[in-house]
């Protein structure tokens, strides 16, 4: 078995249930610097200070909902923004390809409970992924 990597470990730290706010509301609140690269009245995209890739950032809504699991039929619109969000930057910035990553839970390696969507590319990505 491979060994985790210290993201894994991160995340296995967290709670499942831990809902309340996070760094990602204070990068919306502009409380906490971030490279950000896109921003409406919904969400906010902005470089990840880890990259995993030459391209690597991260999509969120505005409004926080702590996993993927938590968003319900009420934010189907917010969640086809967040990925059509994701495929405009994508596309600019990666034009040769991109992967768009949802980690949930403990298992997922979620170490943010703030929904976000990882678009990774600027280079030839592995699968399966870890
Ligand atoms: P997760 O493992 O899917 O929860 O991903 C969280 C991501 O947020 C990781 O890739 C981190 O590198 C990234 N991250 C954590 N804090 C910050 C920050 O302050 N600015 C930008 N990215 C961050």
């Amino acid at each position: 078995r491979r060994p985790y990597s210290d993201e894994v470990r991160r995340a296995q730290a967290q709670s499942v249930a831990s809902p309340g706010p996070t760094i990602f509301d204070k990068i919306i609140t502009k409380e906490v610097k971030a490279d950000i690269i896109y921003e409406d009245e919904l969400c906010i995209a902005f470089n990840d200070v880890s990259p995993q890739a030459p391209v690597h950032f991260l999509v969120i809504p505005k409004r926080r909902i702590a996993r993927l699991q938590d968003a319900d039929s009420n934010d189907a619109e917010l969640l086809g923004h967040l990925m059509l969000v994701a495929r405009s930057l994508g596309a600019a910035r990666a034009p040769a390809g991109w992967r768009l990553v949802v980690n949930n839970g403990r298992d997922g390696a979620q170490s943010v409970y703030h929904l976000h969507l990882h678009v990774l590319g600027g280079r030839q990505l592995g699968w399966p992924p870890g």
